[in-house]
């Protein structure tokens, strides 16, 4: 072990607590983000068996002052966090974000695509459960990240959840209630923990290469309000009427669509659906597609109706999903690029986040 590594490792893990049900107590409206994480945190870290606990990475927990349910995270969000961890990871092992899993695979795929932090993992998790429910899993995901955040050879941003470790990009969640609710159907595990880590990936694409993160870094102080609702997620359903596409798209806020299509990238025939599209792409929409499948990739021109979508300038989301499409389109809006290198950056895999072959 070099001695950068001997160094990183004697740092802390920084363990940002951002809200979500792990750390929601009960109130007279029902579960609600609580406070006083880091004491709550300690005392359930003391109930580990005295190895598990003598295991764990020396940890300073940073609690939000405005505690969110997950459902409350915007652009802006994502882009304040990346800042934040940014500013501290100089003093820190690695990143531990305690986030509500509603929207965390999105927050993920975000910070995914900002950060480029070679030999320092920021790992996201949560819990189904709240941290002092009987049964809670929140426990088991808090101590597995911190052991992940202090790990060496591992870097970049990773959801940790239910003893697994997935690509920070690749992630979403499919349970609604499960205690693994989260996987990443289109790559492959990045380690597990079984009473120890294990990475079974090897070191990958860390973030957007230098001259992004330089512009990301710029980004507006006013990032949030840009964005909000300026991409819109369009979800095809049998009978879409071209009128309805167009309510989306030819409204002048919406600058970019992420647009869900059927199967291997298809969508109907029909010529003024398509029209409405061509029109968007005309006027510099960014839209670019994946399938409604969460398996699998777009191939898009498969289909007679699928080259009226490459007419249309719409980009092929290839096997991401539907986050990471979502968050780069909004990330390279708030850019200061034009529309020719918006293209260019949004096909490049910037953190691992597509494959193309
Ligand atoms: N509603 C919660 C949230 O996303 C759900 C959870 O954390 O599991 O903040």
């Amino acid at each position: 072990m070099d001695d950068t590594v001997n160094r990183r490792q004697a740092l802390p893990v920084r363990v940002i607590y951002t809200g979500g049900t792990i750390g929601m107590l009960p109130g007279e409206g029902g579960l609600a983000p609580g406070g006083d994480f880091a004491a709550r945190l300690e005392k359930a870290l003391a109930t580990l068996p005295v190895d598990r606990r003598r295991a764990l990475p020396a940890r300073a927990v940073h609690s939000y002052s405005r505690l969110i349910d997950s459902s409350a995270v915007t652009p802006r969000d994502w882009h304040t966090l990346a800042e934040d961890i940014r500013a501290h990871r100089a003093d820190y092992a690695g990143v531990v974000v305690v986030h509500g899993t509603d929207t965390l695979s999105w927050t993920a795929a975000s910070l995914s695509l900002q950060l480029r932090t070679p030999g320092f993992p920021v790992i996201v998790t949560g819990a189904m459960q709240p941290l002092e429910a009987p049964g809670s899993d929140a426990l088991d995901n808090l101590e597995g990240a911190l052991r992940f955040a202090a790990e060496p050879g591992l870097d970049g941003v990773a959801v940790y959840f239910a003893g697994r470790l997935l690509h920070g990009a690749r992630a979403i969640k499919e349970h609604a209630s499960a205690a693994d609710a989260f996987a990443s159907p289109n790559a492959r595990l990045l380690g597990e923990y079984r009473g120890a880590p294990r990475l079974f990936a090897p070191p990958r694409n860390t973030g957007p290469d230098a001259d992004v993160v330089r512009l990301l870094t710029r980004a507006p102080a006013d990032y949030g309000q840009v964005n909000q609702g300026e991409v819109a997620r369009i979800v095809l359903w049998p009978g879409m009427a071209a009128w309805q596409l167009g309510a989306w798209l030819e409204d002048s806020r919406v600058a970019g669509a992420l647009l869900e299509l059927w199967g291997a990238g298809n969508i109907a025939d029909d010529p003024a659906l398509l029209e409405v599209l061509r029109r968007a792409g005309d006027r510099g929409k960014l839209m670019a597609a994946v399938s409604q499948c969460p398996r699998g990739r777009v191939a898009m021109g498969a289909y007679a109706a699928g080259q009226g979508l490459n007419r249309a300038g719409v980009l092929s989301g290839a096997d991401m999903t539907p986050e990471a499409v979502y968050t780069k389109l909004v990330h390279l809006l708030a850019l200061p690029l034009d529309s020719a290198a918006r293209r260019r950056l949004f096909i490049a895999p910037w953190a691992g986040e597509r494959s193309d072959d």
